[in-house]
């Protein structure tokens, strides 16, 4: 869940992965989208599509960076 609480935009439903589930049934890619966009103009003035801080916050992102075992 620390994806979803990191999440500015609210975006992450907090459903846990399965093989199954498309894109939509985990998180709502336009929120994320939008709310990035307008933080990314009144940040920088460009226009992006992601922040990256669930990614960024991901402990299984976190151990590959990292070269956990
Ligand atoms: S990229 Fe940012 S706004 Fe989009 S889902 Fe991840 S944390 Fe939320």
């Amino acid at each position: 869940m620390v994806c979803r609480d990191a999440c500015p935009a609210g975006a992450i439903y907090g459903r846990l992965w399965e093989m199954s589930l498309g894109r939509d049934e985990l998180f709502d890619f336009q929120k994320c989208r939008a709310a990035m966009q307008k933080r990314a103009i009144e940040g920088v003035g460009e226009k992006d599509d992601i922040c990256g801080k669930c990614i960024a916050v991901c402990p299984y992102t976190r151990r590959y960076l990292n070269f956990e075992r």
